[in-house]
């Protein structure tokens, strides 16, 4: 095992995930620094406007947070304790915890062992099982490949359930539908959202956004992310909102439903947007990154398995997922990831089934989820990101094999 050692001494660690910033990306922030605006102005517009034009959706509302995004989404949706909301039980925590906080009660669905996608009939035995009157549905597009929102909206819409797709993994991913070409948030959803946490495809320090084609619902998460805060005059009512000459009153502005600060900062904007520019490099580098894992380990099948996209499907790859079979290798995840560590290769695991996480156990109690279960055993994301070095994919595959077969 030393030799690995010896190989990557000199190498920096290589985390599963990293943003990569330029010089352009730093003047663009420090251009809002010398600005007037720093917080919701000129850059959050522009970047919503970039953000409607690379998924096709019609309104773009930028937020401060993917959690504050699904948050949002649930709000405008009028979520209450009344409600049950259907969410996958392989994603993360923010899925199922930020439409929780209007009350709504979770449903977790089972996903698929081999893509860890909630498919349409998972979604369907979670329906048969869920308490109450189930109103949305919050699929989730697993490492970049989505989910199918066209057999669970058949499912959905004649039922009047709402579809919140978390895109998280997913700006830039493609599929195919009844043979048109859409894109992750551009049009099979009610809401679809998205997160810049420096991991995801692009990069604005914290941020997130909701795309919709539904002009209220755009309008209504505004509102929500702002306090709640109008200062049209068309929708006052209030007193005071008028002077006795009925001339509109300088300093009033009302507030119709309780709302929160959510706002995307423009010094946040100017980085996501100045990384738009380059989200189709990103993708593609991510794209041939994957490709390089898939064949790299192909050699170590059946033991290590890849996720390939599923037919129709173009991802913009989130996270390269590798599906190892420990039990068959012999040797444990947390001795293979402690000694990629060692080697200087940084690995997670995406993620903990939501039912085994002792604040979502009663949403889970008494379910089985099998493919949940065998995805959760075998998943090990290994290094994915735009900053990625020739080389690399090949250190990480060769020093997984090595620490694979040594301690076999
Ligand atoms: C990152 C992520 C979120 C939360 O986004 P934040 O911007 O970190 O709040 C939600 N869902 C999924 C699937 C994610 O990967």
């Amino acid at each position: 095992m030393t030799e690995g050692r010896a190989d990557n001494r000199d190498r920096p660690f290589l985390p599963y995930g990293r943003q990569l910033i330029d010089e352009g990306d730093i003047r663009a922030v420090a251009d809002v620094l010398r600005s007037d605006w720093l917080t919701t102005g000129p850059a959050v517009e522009r970047f919503e406007d970039a953000l409607r034009q690379a998924t096709g959706a019609a309104h773009a509302v930028a937020c401060s947070s993917g959690t504050a995004a699904l948050h949002l989404a649930a709000m405008a949706l009028d979520l209450g304790p009344e409600d049950c909301i259907v969410v996958p039980d392989m994603t993360f925590a923010a899925t199922a915890a930020a439409p929780a906080f209007t009350g709504a009660r979770v449903v977790l669905a089972d996903v698929d062992a081999q893509t860890g996608l909630m498919g349409p009939d998972h979604f369907q035995a979670a329906l048969a099982r869920a308490p109450g009157p189930v109103r949305a549905v919050f699929p989730v597009h697993l490492n970049g490949q989505c989910a199918d929102l066209a057999a669970i909206g058949a499912i959905a819409r004649p039922r009047g359930i709402r579809i919140v797709a978390d895109a998280c993994h997913a700006l830039g991913s493609r599929y195919m539908q009844e043979g048109r070409e859409c894109r992750a948030g551009g049009g099979d959803a009610d809401m679809t959202v998205f997160s810049f946490h420096p991991v995801k495809t692009i990069a604005a320090g914290e941020g997130g956004a909701i795309v919709t084609g539904d002009e209220a619902l755009a309008a209504r998460l505004r509102r929500l992310r702002n306090h709640g805060i109008t200062r049209d005059p068309e929708d006052f009512t209030a007193a005071g909102a008028v002077d006795p000459a009925g001339k509109v009153n300088p300093w009033h502005y009302e507030i119709h439903e309780i709302g929160l600060n959510y706002r995307l900062s423009d010094i946040h904007a100017a980085l996501a947007y100045s990384q738009m520019g380059r989200l189709e490099d990103f993708i593609a580098k991510r794209r041939s990154l994957h490709d390089e894992y898939c064949s790299a380990l192909a050699p170590l099948a059946p033991t290590v398995g890849t996720i390939r996209a599923l037919p129709g499907q173009n991802p913009a790859w989130h996270l390269a997922v590798a599906l190892i079979d420990f039990a068959a290798a012999g040797i444990g995840r947390g001795d293979v990831m402690r000694a990629l560590r060692e080697r200087g290769i940084g690995t997670q695991v995406h993620y903990i089934p939501l039912h085994r996480q002792p604040a979502f156990a009663d949403a889970g109690r008494g379910v089985n989820f099998p493919g949940a279960e065998a995805y959760f055993a075998k998943a090990l994301s290994l290094p994915l990101h735009a900053g990625m070095q020739r080389g690399d994919v090949h250190r990480v595959v060769e020093t997984l094999t090595k620490i694979l077969k040594a301690l076999s």
